[in-house]
């Protein structure tokens, strides 16, 4: 058994290695807290936001997603890299502790016994995360400067990061490799062991530089690390963990209180919430939510990283109070061309948020700056006056209903159901033809269902979407007041926008309500041989994902099992479920024209064309619409068809 006496003392005394060392300590902590301070003082004093309810679903999302970096293993290369490198700092912590307690206790012995059965353990798993990370960084550094994938940015201070990485991970090596070729008596972890004998041929002198080389080296690059921190994207490996632990377990947009609030919408810094900014600090600027945006794919200005780095910058630099975030530091266009598919939201390794950012900033452009595209003027007007986008009387909202005699609900005798139908459904000659196959897939399975007839109106998705919180407010106000009068409880429809709204939007408006899609109650009937199919197509059906039914709604399974009752075999296409393609429709670009760049359905349906699709199945009558006009546009033979009309062909 040796001591750790001696160790790293030959370029030091035992009298002035601590000193050395608590001097280099203080000078990194002073620097950290003169970087961290500012960001720490705009944290406190930003807006509030609820994010400690649901500690145990919290504290379990953060060890799937943070400590077991699940979604950076949605790409297997780097994310095995950057699972390496974290796991393997995780274990160094441990081995970081260690050698600032050889410096500041040069003369105790804090070593155990070779036979120590924790000693050996120990070595072996730190010399494995030093191996392991080590190779990580050769991978790392291999990627950026020779594969050099177009979503990564070469950066000087990403290397320097990766430089460092690597000093910290060679002088363990070294500082344990050239301590057991001067002293052949002690012990080392495994690497150590295998490259001392070699080392010895350096001679004591060399070895003693070298070993206390390796000490110096690797306690200044620790703190290095640290001074560079808070000044870097780099911040993020302090930020993601709370990050990850406070984000939004539901709906995060919340109503605003009109008689309180003086501006509206996020408009300055200053109307960030703490978890908006943590989320700006956050970034690692990886590059995985452009690569997931339909609009960055699709040649608009919007890239949500750089959108995410401009506001970051911002907030870092120096306070102007007279700077306005939309259309002064983020571009108009770059907001609207965001559908809130919230595809960076699922990409993103670390859980930042996009959409409620960019909803807060148009309701800047729409409530405060009085500002959006024209197209919303007539659409907003509409809306107001006769709760749809479109301008269709409001007394003609049920006509699509007379000739199929559809009871209009009665609240002294309530059906199950209460069916919303949507305006698309209500208005559209397309839509029309999806509600009609809804209603009699529902009577053919004898579901007592009735409708709201001219008392709907729109959920005010549209609205809320682009901006306007003030319409979404008065029309959800009204929708939740008639179900309230109505006794209304269990909604199905078929339209996700509005199942999203009803369902997320609604409880803060007093109305909670049990809110099905159509689709979740045909699998339901199927299950119960309520609704039987007669006979498969054989038909080639590619399947596409709805935004707001999957991602916002986790409603993968339903749909396609809706789909297995009429279909032989369902083609997926690369970009499906959680990393589904946006066909161009949400966050109310339905009502915009598509000038700048290719159109998002057109790029939507080269995907779905992979497959050599008969059909495209879909469960949203906004997609059906989107790809229904890109087909025409490129004058394909492919039908596309809602999953319930998919089903009534064949039953
Ligand atoms: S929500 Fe969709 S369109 Fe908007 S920035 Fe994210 S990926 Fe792009
Ligand atoms: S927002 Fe998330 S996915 Fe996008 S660059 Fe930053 S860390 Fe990566």
């Amino acid at each position: 058994m040796t001591s750790n006496l001696n160790r790293a003392l030959e370029w030091t005394s035992p009298q002035t290695q601590p000193l050395l060392l608590g001097a280099l300590c203080l000078l990194a902590l002073t620097l950290f807290s003169m970087a961290i301070w500012p960001k720490l003082k705009l944290l406190r004093g930003a807006r509030s936001a609820e994010r400690c309810d649901r500690v145990l679903e919290r504290i379990a999302l953060t060890l799937k997603v943070a400590l077991g970096q699940s979604k950076l293993m949605q790409e297997k290369g780097a994310g095995w890299m950057h699972a390496l490198i974290f796991w393997g700092f995780l274990i160094l912590l441990f081995r970081a502790a260690e050698f600032f307690l050889i410096g500041f206790f040069p003369e105790t012995d804090f070593s155990f016994p070779a036979s120590n059965a924790v000693f050996v353990v120990y070595a072996w798993i730190k010399d494995t995360a030093v191996l392991l990370v080590g190779l990580a960084v050769f991978f790392a550094l291999y990627r950026r400067l020779i594969l050099k994938p177009q979503r990564l940015t070469l950066s000087t201070e990403g290397l320097l990061i990766l430089l460092l990485i690597l000093a910290i991970m060679v002088s363990d090596v070294l500082f344990d490799s050239a301590f057991l070729a001067l002293h052949p008596e002690g012990h080392s972890g495994p690497i150590g062991m295998v490259l001392a004998p070699a080392f010895e041929a350096l001679g004591k002198n060399i070895l003693g530089n070298l070993h206390s080389l390796a000490y110096w080296l690797h306690t200044s690059s620790i703190l290095f690390f640290l001074i560079l921190l808070p000044r870097s994207k780099h911040f993020h490996i302090l930020t993601s963990i709370p990050n990850v632990f406070f984000s939004s377990l539901s709906n995060n947009l919340s109503r605003i209180d009109f008689e309180e609030e003086e501006s509206f919408g996020l408009v300055k810094m200053e109307d960030f919430s703490w978890k908006q900014m943590l989320d700006l600090h956050t970034c690692t600027q990886c590059g995985r939510c452009d690569r997931a945006c339909p609009a960055w794919a699709t040649d608009k200005p919007l890239s949500p990283q750089q959108l995410t780095v401009d506001l970051r910058d911002h907030l870092n630099g120096p306070p102007s109070s007279d700077i306005v975030l939309p259309g002064g530091i983020i571009d108009d266009e770059v907001l609207w061309s965001c559908t809130t598919c919230g595809a960076c939201e699922a990409a993103c390794p670390v859980m930042i948020e996009y959409v409620d950012k960019i909803i807060g900033l148009r309701q800047g452009l729409v409530l405060t700056e009085d500002r959006y595209p024209k197209e919303f003027k007539s659409a907003f007007q509409s809306l107001e006056t006769q709760s749809n986008p479109w301008g269709f009387p409001k007394s003609s909202r049920s006509d699509w209903a007379k000739e199929l005699g559809i009871p209009i609900w009665d609240k002294t005798k309530p059906t199950e159901y209460l069916y919303f139908v949507g305006c698309n459904g209500s208005f559209d000659a397309r839509g029309k033809k999806i509600t009609e196959s809804v209603v009699q897939t529902l009577r053919d399975a004898g579901v007592e269902f009735s409708i709201l007839g001219n008392d709907e109106g729109c959920t005010g998705d549209p609205a809320r979407r682009s901006g306007n919180e003030y319409l979404f407010d008065m029309l959800a106000s009204a929708n939740a007041e008639t179900f309230k009068e109505q006794g209304v409880r269990k909604v199905v429809t078929h339209c996700p926008h509005c199942l999203n709204s009803l369902k997320n939007d609604y409880p803060e408006f007093g109305a909670t309500l049990e809110v099905i899609h159509h689709s979740e109650l045909l699998q339901k009937l199927i299950k119960e041989g309520k609704i039987s199919p007669q006979q498969k197509t054989e038909e080639n059906v590619v399947f596409h994902d709805s935004c707001y039914l999957g991602r916002h709604n986790e409603i993968y399974e339903a749909p396609r099992e809706v789909l297995n009752a009429s279909t032989s075999s369902i083609k997926e296409v690369e970009h499906s479920r959680e990393t589904g393609t946006c066909c161009g429709a949400g966050g109310a670009r339905f009502l915009l024209e598509e000038n700048t760049g290719t159109r998002m359905s057109h790029h939507r349906l080269d995907e779905l064309m992979v497959t050599k699709p008969d059909t495209i199945a879909v469960s949203c009558p906004f997609c059906v619409l989107m790809l229904e006009d890109a087909v025409k546009a490129k004058n394909l033979n492919v039908k596309v068809k809602d999953i319930g009309e998919m089903l009534i062909n064949k039953t």
